[in-house]
């Protein structure tokens, strides 16, 4: 039998870099992560929303760091979230002032199971190298891993002029464009081998190159996972929102995991007003169980839906047995071990809907419009029974609960 990962290229080897209790690069499996959109210094929202996070499946959770408040409010973040059994990693986001933020607040240093530094933002001029020293300094007197992030939108300054100086002295200058992504690997590169000089071990050192245009990300990683083996984190910067961001970070990550790039995902979508940010986590954890890398969620496979159904019972039942198994994670995740890649069919009519329901673990075909209204469940490949009136979606779900318990017995 073909495995159904035959298609991926082997996982690029890079150096493992423990984070918190998370082992991200080396042979472990790629990590999901995800950051915050509260001000930290509002403990309450914050510690709600990494709760919220971490219950969705982020592994790590990144939160900013800007201020003196926030820089305080960090060591009483980590203290609520343990209190509420919530020991999920927390990364420090810092720019312009980290160095003095964790100087002056070394329980929030202590408190972080990271730090990520961009350095493009560590400082201007002759102040660069010092505050950037700093920061090292203060990672391996604390033992905290760094990720060294380098982003588009500010890239060093004086590394893109000098560079792009050289690229118009050679008798045929490359495009702008190509020399920024060459920048934006040098910036990281050099950024860590001065980390290496300044004594952080290559073993707490994960790199990043974030850029927002797919091919941009794709052509930066593979020149990143060529030069280097230290651990990266995938992600496109500034996806976008809704289908856009989804698409687009979709597109970029998918290309480089399926070349075995990649260590640690980040979706970075812009919420709608109002909207949920653990979408950004289902997004992640989705783009690596449909590729078969990892598997979080029993997955359910619904039709679209055309001519032949013409009642929305068909999405509404989809919807509903999703958010259902989603709902039960949390506690199945430790009562029901491999119950994650169980596979749910929920389909509008006749047609592929048997054929579909028998794939499944556990499927539904219902009746398309002017179909006998009854709707036979298959388990395993096989009709166990025909379900009909107004109880189906409840009967369904009962009949997925079964199968759960017995088979991803405790
Ligand atoms: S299974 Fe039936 S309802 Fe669903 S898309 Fe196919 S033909 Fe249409």
């Amino acid at each position: 039998m073909v495995s159904p990962l035959a298609g991926i290229q082997e996982r690029r080897q890079s150096t493992a870099v423990l984070v918190g209790d998370v082992l991200i690069g080396g042979s472990s499996p790629i990590v999901v992560q995800s950051m915050t959109n509260t001000d930290t210094a509002n403990v309450e929202a914050t510690v709600d929303q990494v709760a919220a996070l971490a219950r969705a499946g982020s592994e790590i959770v990144r939160i900013t760091v800007n201020t003196i408040e926030a820089a305080a409010a960090v060591p009483i973040i980590q203290e609520r979230l343990a209190q509420k059994n919530c020991t999920v990693p927390l990364v420090g986001d810092f720019h312009f002032n980290g160095h003095r933020l964790l100087s002056q607040h070394p329980e929030c240093a202590q408190a972080l199971s990271k730090l990520r530094i961009n350095p493009g933002n560590v400082g201007r001029g002759s102040k660069r190298d010092e505050q950037f020293s700093t920061l090292i300094a203060l990672a391996c007197r604390y033992e905290k891993p760094v990720r060294i992030g380098v982003n588009w939108g500010s890239l060093d300054p004086e590394l893109i002029a000098r560079m792009m100086d050289e690229n118009a002295q050679r008798p045929v200058p490359d495009s702008a464009s190509v020399v920024t992504r060459r920048a934006l690997v040098a910036s990281a590169l050099q950024s860590a081998q001065l980390a290496i000089k300044l004594g952080l071990s290559p073993d707490k050192i994960i790199l990043s190159c974030k850029v927002s245009g797919v091919q941009d990300l794709i052509a930066v990683y593979r020149d990143l996972a060529q030069q280097c083996d230290f651990a990266l984190h995938l992600g496109l910067t500034e996806a976008g929102m809704g289908s856009k961001g989804i698409v687009a970070s979709t597109a970029a990550m998918s290309i480089l995991l399926q070349e075995g790039i990649g260590d640690t995902i980040r979706v970075s979508l812009t919420p709608e007003p109002g909207g949920d940010r653990t979408r950004e986590v289902i997004v992640a954890q989705e783009i690596l169980q449909t590729m078969g890398l990892r598997s979080f969620t029993p997955m359910v496979i619904a039709c679209p839906g055309c001519g032949r159904t013409t009642s929305t019972y068909f999405q509404v039942l989809a919807d509903r047995i999703q958010s259902y198994l989603r709902e039960q994670m949390p506690q199945w995740r430790g009562k029901h071990p491999g119950v994650e890649s169980m596979n749910v069919a929920v389909m509008g009519c006749v047609v592929n809907g048997p054929g579909e329901s028998k794939h499944a673990n556990v499927g539904i075909s219902l009746p398309g419009s002017g179909e006998n209204p009854v709707a036979p469940v298959f388990v395993d490949g096989v009709k166990t029974v025909t379900l009909k009136g107004e109880q189906i979606a409840e009967q369904f779900q009962d009949i997925v609960q079964r199968y759960v318990e017995e088979k991803y017995p405790a």
